[in-house]
């Protein structure tokens, strides 16, 4: 009886390594060694253990520029929506929150345009401390700080990115075409679809610019119900 249910059980493995795709099975070791270890699949940072590792970071020169704090990045730690600006401005850097000013209260309209709320969306930028007089990020200090958000995209795993200004979307799509040439289409970027589109203190500058912005969040919030446009 034994004996019975040891066949069955090597009859019922041999079937499941059968719908697996094996096609043979030997004793010979030499065989066995030549079977892959299953790899593991790497685990994915929480962005705690990313702000951790960022500390009080002294990777570039901007720590001994006046910054107050780091500006690491607010909301839904899985988003499927997720903003990436350029650097921390003046309101940004007293209050360590992204998108605070009078460009982040455009934002937050530009978000809650697409009947979404600020907490259900994840916002970050690509450089985490203020530039000073709000210069542009230097070559160095993107180098120094862009793994970082790199590393909040994968933890966050967003369906739809959007980048916000010509800094952002060409860092993220390493290209120097201008921000007027980019915006409106739609990039793949790993496994998210990735829209540039003009960064709101733009928009306080040239109201006239809001329209294609709502044309390019309209294809956002298509995008985010999976009947979205196809990449560029
Ligand atoms: Fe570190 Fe980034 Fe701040 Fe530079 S900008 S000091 S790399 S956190």
């Amino acid at each position: 009886m034994a004996d019975q249910d040891t066949r069955a059980q090597l009859a019922e493995h041999l079937r499941l390594l059968r719908d697996f795709g094996v096609e043979g099975v030997s004793r010979d070791a030499a065989w066995r060694v030549r079977v892959a270890p299953v790899q593991a699949r790497p685990a994915i940072e929480t962005l705690t253990v990313i702000r951790d590792d960022l500390g009080e970071c002294t990777r570039c020169k901007l720590h001994t520029l006046g910054r107050q704090q780091i500006v690491f990045g607010v909301g839904n730690p899985s988003a499927a929506l997720m903003f990436i600006g350029e650097a921390p401005g003046h309101d940004e850097d007293l209050q360590g929150i992204p998108f605070v000013g009078r460009a982040g209260q455009l934002l937050t309209k530009i978000i809650e345009a697409i009947d979404l709320t600020r907490d259900e969306v994840y916002i970050a930028n690509i450089i985490k401390c203020r530039p000073p007089e709000n210069r542009n990020p230097e070559p160095d200090e993107v180098a120094a700080c862009e793994p970082f958000v790199f590393r909040q995209v994968q933890s966050i795993q967003p369906t739809v990115i959007v980048a916000l200004g010509t800094f952002a979307a060409q860092t993220l799509l390493r290209t120097k075409d201008p921000i007027s040439r980019l915006r409106g289409n739609v990039f793949q970027y790993g496994n998210a679809r990735l829209m540039p589109t003009f960064h709101p203190a733009y928009l306080l500058r040239s109201p006239e610019r809001k329209r294609d912005v709502w044309e390019d969040m309209k294809k956002v919030r298509a995008l985010l119900r999976q009947d979205g446009p196809e990449t560029a």
